[in-house]
C-alpha cells in the first residue's frame, strides 16, 4: 500500500522548500523538510564540540529530533534560524554522505509520517525513506534558472556574479549525485517537474493536480 507521502526530490535550489510548503498549506498536510534535519545533526554536533567528518554513533545517539505538526524539535526547543547560516549548510553537506547518519535520520523521517498526510522535500525520499510514497515529484529547474533565483533572493555570498552562483550550484549537483550513499537521483516511478519556465504557483497547481488525481485512483 503506497504511504500518505508526497515525496518531493530534485537538487539545490530547483524551489522544493518554497513548493512544499505552499502545497501543505493549500492541501492541509504537514510539511517536512529533511534539509533541515541534515542541518540540525550537523549544528547539534558543532555545539556539542564533536566531530562532523567522520561521525561518532555515540555523539549521534545524544541526539533528539522530532518533528511535530508545527515543525522540528532539537533537544526539546525549536533550533530556529540557526540551521539556516552558511556553517549548519556546509556541516549538512559533510554529514550527509555518511552512512551512519542516513541511518539514523531515516527513521526520524519515517517515524515523521505517522499516517498523516505529509508532503517531505529532500534528495532520496522517493527513492529510499519512502519507496512507496503515494506521490513522488522529481523537481528541477535549469543551472542557471536556479542560480538567478538564488541571486533574486540573495542567498548568495556578497559580491558573487552569476556566473559564479551557477558554476557553484553544478558543483553540488555533481557531489549530490555522485555520492556513493544516497545519491540524488529520480525515482523510476517519478514525475519529473521542470520549473524553469514556471511561476512559483503554476509549479504548485501543477503538483497538487498531479496528487488529485492520485488520490482520486486510489478511492
Ligand atoms: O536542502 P538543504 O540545502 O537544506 O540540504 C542541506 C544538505 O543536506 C544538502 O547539501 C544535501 O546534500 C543534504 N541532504 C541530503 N538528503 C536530504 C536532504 C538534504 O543529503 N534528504
Amino acid at each position: 500500500m503506497s504511504t500518505t507521502v508526497v515525496a518531493i526530490d530534485g537538487p539545490a535550489g530547483a524551489g522544493k522548500s518554497s513548493v512544499a510548503k505552499a502545497i501543505a498549506r493549500k492541501l492541509g498536510f504537514t510539511h517536512v523538510n529533511t534539509g533541515s534535519l541534515y542541518r540540525a545533526v550537523a549544528y547539534a554536533l558543532r555545539c556539542a564540540g564533536a566531530s562532523l567528518d567522520p561521525v561518532d554513533k555515540k555523539d549521534l545517539e545524544k541526539i533528539k529530533l522530532e518533528y511535530t505538526g508545527s515543525g522540528l524539535l532539537l533537544n526539546g526547543s525549536d533550533p530556529g534560524e540557526a540551521l539556516r547560516t552558511p556553517e549548519s549548510a556546509a556541516g549538512a553537506s559533510l554529514v550527509a554522505k555518511q552512512i551512519a547518519v542516513r541511518e539514523f535520520l531515516l527513521e526520524v523521517q519515517r517515524r515523521s509520517a505517522d499516517n498523516r498526510w505529509i508532503v517531505m522535500e529532500g534528495r532520496d525520499i522517493g527513492t529510499v525513506i519512502f519507496p512507496d510514497a503515494a506521490v513522488k515529484i522529481f523537481l528541477t529547474a535549469s543551472a542557471f534558472e536556479r542560480a538567478r533565483r538564488r541571486m533574486e533572493q540573495g542567498e548568495v555570498p556578497a559580491g558573487a556574479t552569476l556566473e559564479e552562483v551557477q558554476k557553484e550550484i553544478e558543483k553540488r549537483d555533481l557531489q549530490d549525485s555522485t555520492r556513493a550513499v544516497a545519491p540524488l537521483k529520480a525515482a523510476d516511478d517519478a514525475v519529473l517537474v521542470d520549473s524553469s519556465e514556471l511561476s512559483l504557483d503554476e509549479t504548485v497547481d501543477a503538483i497538487c493536480a498531479i496528487v488529485a488525481e492520485k488520490r482520486k485512483c486510489e478511492r
